[in-house]
This record gives C-alpha cells, sequence and structure tokens, in this order.
C-alpha cells in the first residue's frame, strides 16, 4: 500500500517522471510502468479526445432541443426564428412589433407575382441538374463520390423545394436593398422592402413655404415649413400637421427632404434576384456553411486543446471563435457560392420565362448604392468583376433557355 502511495506522488523534472521518495532515487525500469500516464502528449490526445466527446455531446443536446422544439410545435418555432432573424435586420419597431409590408402594398403584389413562376422553375432546375448527372452516371458505368454526392444534396434541394410555398417569404419594411436566404429558417426568402426603393435625406435645393421636409429635432422629424427669416425657417412639427402641431424654428442647415430612389425596377429583376436566392436553395448551400460552421467550431476546440496546454489562447480564441469560423470557412466558400448562385439563377430566370439579360445590368445599379447605407444585397453578394464576368459568361446560355421558353409559349 505504501509503495502504491509512493507511486501515485509523481513528480516531473525536466520532462523525466521520477518516483517522489526521501532520497532520490534514480529513474529505474521498475517504476516506468506509470511513466506512460505522464506522457505530454498522451495526456494532449486525451485531453483533445475529452474536449472533442464535450462538443460532441454539446452539439448533441442543442440539435435535440432544437429537434424538439420542431416537433413539438413547427409553426410556433418558425414564427419565433423568423421574429428573430427579423429582429437582427432592425425590422422592428418602437413598440417591438415586426415591420412588414403591408398585403396591398405594391412591392408585396410584385413579390406574389414573381415568386410562384421562379419557385416552380427552381423545381424544374432541379430535376435538369439530376439529370444531367444521372446521365453523365450512365456513360461512365458508375457513380463518382462527387456525384453521389451531388445527388444527395439535389435529392435534400427537391424536397425543401417542393415544401416550399409560394408566400414562403417575408418583405420586412427595412430601408436597406438586401435580400437573403437563411439555413435557419428555410423555405424562406427574406426582403428588405429598400430592394425596391430606398429613402434618403438629402440636402434640399431650393425650399418655399408650405413643403413638407424632415428637420433636426432630437433626430430627424417630420414637419411642414411655415416661413423663412434669413437664417432659419419656421416650421409646424409632427406627422399629422394638424392644427395643434407644435412650431419650432430651425436652423436651414437643419433641414432635408426625403428622396426616393427605386432600384428594383420590374419583374425581371425581382425574378433575377429572387432566382439567385432559390438558386442557393438548389445547391444547398446553407447546409453546407452551416455543417462547416459546426466543424470548424468543434475542430477548433480540439486543436486549442492540444497545443494550448495553458488555456490562455483558447480563452482569447474562445471571444473571437465566431468571427474567426466566419472569416476563415464561411466567407470564402459564400463568394464561390455566389458566382454558382448567380449562373443557377440566371437559368432559372430564363425558365420562369424572365429575360436573364438583365441581370448584369441589375447588378450595376446596386453598386451605385454601395457605401451611404447599411449592408446591400452587393455587399453580402459582393458584385466583384470576377462575379460580374462569371454573370456574362453564364448569359449566352440561360437566354438559350429563355427563347426556348419563349418558343415554347408562343401560339
Ligand atoms: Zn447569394
Amino acid at each position: 500500500m505504501a509503495a502504491f502511495g509512493r507511486q501515485l506522488a509523481l513528480t516531473r523534472t525536466s520532462g523525466v517522471c521520477q518516483i517522489a521518495t526521501g532520497s532520490p532515487v534514480a529513474p529505474g525500469p521498475t517504476f516506468r510502468v506509470w511513466d506512460f500516464w505522464n506522457n505530454r502528449w498522451l495526456r494532449r490526445t486525451l485531453r483533445a479526445a475529452r474536449i472533442g466527446a464535450l462538443s460532441v455531446s454539446i452539439f448533441g443536446v442543442g440539435y435535440s432541443t432544437g429537434a424538439s422544439d420542431v416537433l413539438a410545435d413547427p409553426t410556433e418555432f418558425r414564427r419565433k426564428k423568423a421574429l428573430s432573424l427579423l429582429k437582427n435586420i432592425h425590422a422592428f419597431d418602437a413598440e417591438g412589433k415586426a415591420r412588414l409590408c403591408e398585403e396591398t402594398s405594391e412591392e408585396v403584389q410584385a413579390v406574389r407575382r414573381v415568386l410562384p413562376r421562379v419557385l416552380k422553375a427552381a423545381r424544374a432546375q432541379v430535376g435538369i441538374l439530376q439529370e444531367e448527372i444521372q446521365d453523365a452516371i450512365k456513360q461512365q458505368g458508375e457513380a463518382s463520390y462527387t456525384q453521389q454526392q451531388d445527388l444527395d444534396s439535389l435529392k435534400r434541394a427537391r424536397k425543401r423545394l417542393e415544401s416550399w410555398s409560394d408566400d414562403g417569404f417575408l418583405l420586412a419594411d427595412v430601408n436597406t436593398p438586401n435580400a437573403f436566404v437563411t439555413p435557419m429558417l428555410p423555405r424562406t426568402i427574406f426582403v428588405h422592402r429598400g430592394i425596391f426603393r430606398i429613402h434618403r435625406l438629402a440636402e434640399p435645393e431650393a425650399l418655399h413655404a408650405g413643403a413638407e421636409v424632415f428637420v433636426l429635432q432630437d433626430g430627424w422629424k417630420k414637419a411642414k415649413l411655415v416661413s423663412e427669416s434669413q437664417e432659419q425657417w419656421s416650421a409646424l412639427l409632427g406627422d399629422s400637421l394638424g392644427e395643434d402641431s407644435e412650431t419650432i424654428t430651425v436652423k436651414k442647415e437643419d433641414v432635408r427632404i426625403l428622396q426616393t430612389r427605386n432600384l428594383v425596377e420590374n419583374d425581371e429583376q425581382l425574378a433575377m434576384l429572387l432566382s439567385h436566392e432559390l438558386a442557393h436553395a438548389v445547391h444547398d448551400h446553407g447546409y453546407e456553411s452551416l455543417n462547416i460552421l459546426t466543424t470548424a467550431y468543434s475542430l477548433e476546440l480540439v486543436l486549442l486543446s492540444v497545443l494550448d496546454p495553458t488555456g490562455m489562447l483558447e480563452f482569447l480564441l474562445e471571444i473571437a471563435a465566431g468571427a474567426i469560423a466566419r472569416y476563415a470557412f464561411v466567407l470564402p466558400l459564400g463568394r464561390c457560392d455566389e458566382m454558382e448562385a448567380d449562373a443557377t439563377g440566371l437559368k432559372i430566370c430564363a425558365l420562369a420565362g424572365y429575360d436573364p439579360r438583365l441581370a448584369t445590368k441589375f447588378l450595376d445599379r446596386f453598386a451605385l448604392f454601395e457605401g451611404y447605407t447599411g449592408p446591400t444585397w452587393t455587399s453580402t453578394h459582393p458584385a466583384t468583376e470576377a462575379r460580374i464576368k462569371a454573370l456574362k459568361d453564364a448569359e449566352a446560355d440561360a437566354v438559350e433557355r429563355f427563347q426556348q421558353h419563349k418558343e415554347k409559349q408562343a401560339p
């Protein structure tokens, strides 16, 4: 028993394990049987395995909690998820209510007109891609690993698109030109109202009494100008501009007018935008990046546990983990995803009977709006030269399809 106690009281000196006894004992082969336990790499491997297992089970717990939430009440789960995503894009008013465009608005009507057509075309596109791969497999005699993977992902895409309803979109009343799909809420396209028209406050060139303007009064407020003096305007403050409106005076430089700029101007341009978003679903892009993100987090934990015995680096990196995973894994993938979604988007557009030649013009138009609003469709979807070139390359094929579609439609 005493010998066992002595064996456990191990100390480490210069990387060699010795038994602590009253007098120094030269490390002899008799006691080396415990040495393996103090082996640095063994300990690190065990630690990595432990953390790996831990992260897998944490993911598992999260996954099953999510899954049970979905199973308990799918509609409520989607509603909650939609609300949290709307919050992310600031589509909430001061009272905390989601800001969505009215059903009767021009914007909602436009999406209602175009989405069913592009959805149908996206489903057809999945069928075309499946046939292409199956033909290739027939010629080779057997499916390669990548082909098998592509077929699996198309199968998932088909399921997702088949259950994507014609009202699978949310039109948020937000003044930024953006649209996106996310694997967090499948079968829904988020469209910002700013995609159609954005408002901005501009310096007025000329003003006159009676003009409706915005004035700087604890933030920009609506007002109606009444009369002018040398440096100032007197104005009636308020939305209703009724008789009980408060009269104020403002400096001339604190007066702005509301300017509206149109972006997506016709159904063709809207079709391209929606087709691009559906193309992400066709190629299963969200699914891939979610997987990669989870793998990145787990891998990071394991690597850190091996390379960082003090835990200091781990602590620092944990804080930045989200950003690191995003920049290292998700964004580079995102960029080539965008090109693929453009090319497929063009084809979907053409299949739906919208002229794909409008697409590149449409990107140029968006580039004009970079810089003065929040994230735009072109910053989440950077309009790089490479991207525009890829679009042009894909155009010829899409135009051919569009002509075929037109011929089919012709009496
Ligand atoms: Zn995209």
